[in-house]
């Protein structure tokens, strides 16, 4: 009996052993202004994500398909240069302090208001011009990834408070968990989220039109024409917003909807219907290569992005240049502009308390 209970101990720890990633660094050059840039890659037996201190941004992730075949199904470059060149779409990043918009770039805490510096539009959008995805993070190693450390000092982009952030990435098996905290020196407002663009047939294998996704939201957040919201939380039934059944994103994409005409396609924020701890966030499927994406947060909210803004001036990391809806972004986070909307759930981080956030990208198959 011993002997089989010890038999059994020692194949679970191998099983342990194998699902362990393996965490590696290399450097990856320098910013404009000389600072070291670092390259992680987690690698396990079923994907290789790697991770930059630039912006602590994902960079690629490889995932197989229904055939085994891995392929990269994250947008990006191939250097700290050309991330540093694009200012406008914000390939795999750490958005923050406030990721999304702040209408006018202004808010107000207790009565004392603090000013955005305006980059979208008259608005401020993922924490202004200097905001987290262009920093140099700090990295640890840890024992399935790697934790990326930002102290944002107070006043930065004119947000109160020295805050501190860690970001901690971990690989297990096809699972790629992101866990946030946060503490401030003083009350701000704190919104962060990753702004990874993915395509599940593989980066720059077309566009994400034919994709099926599913977001468990019976409603959104409507927004003017600028794309702040309007305050309403409007249900989905009856309009292209209803993806409570899994639906092709191109089926009405072209829809005429003033929503969607505004934001040239999908770029708006779903109201989660699950509330506490961990909860479904989407689900998506590539019926070509039988990709799957499930993505769960503790967040309430995600914003669903079709990569509207994509032009073909982007050239990503297989020489195949970005066009229009080449990728999509499913950012878990708080409601855009929640420092000026009292009714939705409060951004506002006070001294003293600790913000936790996690959200988790498990990738599979179907046939
Ligand atoms: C926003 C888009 C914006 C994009 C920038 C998204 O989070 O909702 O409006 O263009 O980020 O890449």
């Amino acid at each position: 009996m011993k002997s089989r209970q010890a038999g059994l101990g020692v194949a679970l720890l191998l099983v342990a052993s194998l699902a362990q990633a393996s965490v590696t660094k290399a450097d990856w050059g320098k910013t404009a202004e000389g600072t070291p840039v670092q390259l992680y890659t987690l690698s396990d037996a079923e994907m290789t994500v790697k991770i930059t201190t630039f912006g602590a941004r994902v960079v690629s992730i490889e995932a197989p398909d229904r055939n085994g075949h891995q392929a990269d199904v994250v947008l990006g470059y191939d250097s700290v240069a050309q991330y540093e060149a694009d200012r406008s779409t914000y390939f795999g990043a750490i958005v923050g302090r406030y990721g999304n918009r702040i209408a006018k770039g202004t808010f107000s805490i207790d009565g004392t208001a603090y000013h955005i510096p305006l980059n979208n539009n008259g608005n401020a959008l993922h924490g202004g011009p200097g905001g987290y995805s262009t920093k140099v993070w700090t990295a640890t190693e840890t024992a399935n990834g790697v934790e990326m450390t930002l102290v944002s000092p107070d006043g930065d982009m004119g947000f109160p408070g020295t805050l501190t952030v860690h970001v901690l990435y971990t690989l297990t098996g096809r699972s790629l968990s992101i866990r946030y905290s946060a503490t401030t020196t003083k009350p701000t407002v704190v919104n962060l989220t990753n702004h990874s663009y993915f395509n599940l047939a593989g980066d720059g294998k077309g566009t994400i039109l034919d994709e099926v996704l599913m977001l468990p939201a019976d409603r959104y957040t409507p927004t003017d024409a600028l794309l702040i919201p309007t305050g309403k939380l409007a249900p989905v039934e009856g309009t292209p917003f209803d993806f409570r059944k899994p639906t092709a994103i191109g089926a009405r994409i072209g829809a005429d909807n003033v929503q969607l005409k505004q934001a040239g396609g999908y770029d708006h924020n779903f109201v989660l219907n699950g509330k506490a701890g961990m909860h479904l966030a989407a689900q998506l499927y590539d019926p070509t290569s039988g990709r799957t994406l499930t993505v769960t947060t503790t967040e309430p909210g995600v914003q669903f992005y079709s990569g509207n803004f994509l032009d073909g001036t982007q050239h990503g990391k297989y020489g195949v240049s970005y066009a229009k809806n080449a990728g999509l972004c499913l950012e878990t986070q708080h409601f855009p502009d929640s420092p000026n909307e009292p009714a939705y759930p409060s951004t506002v981080l006070r001294p003293g308390r600790t913000l936790h956030s996690e959200t988790v990208f498990t990738f599979g198959t179907r046939q």
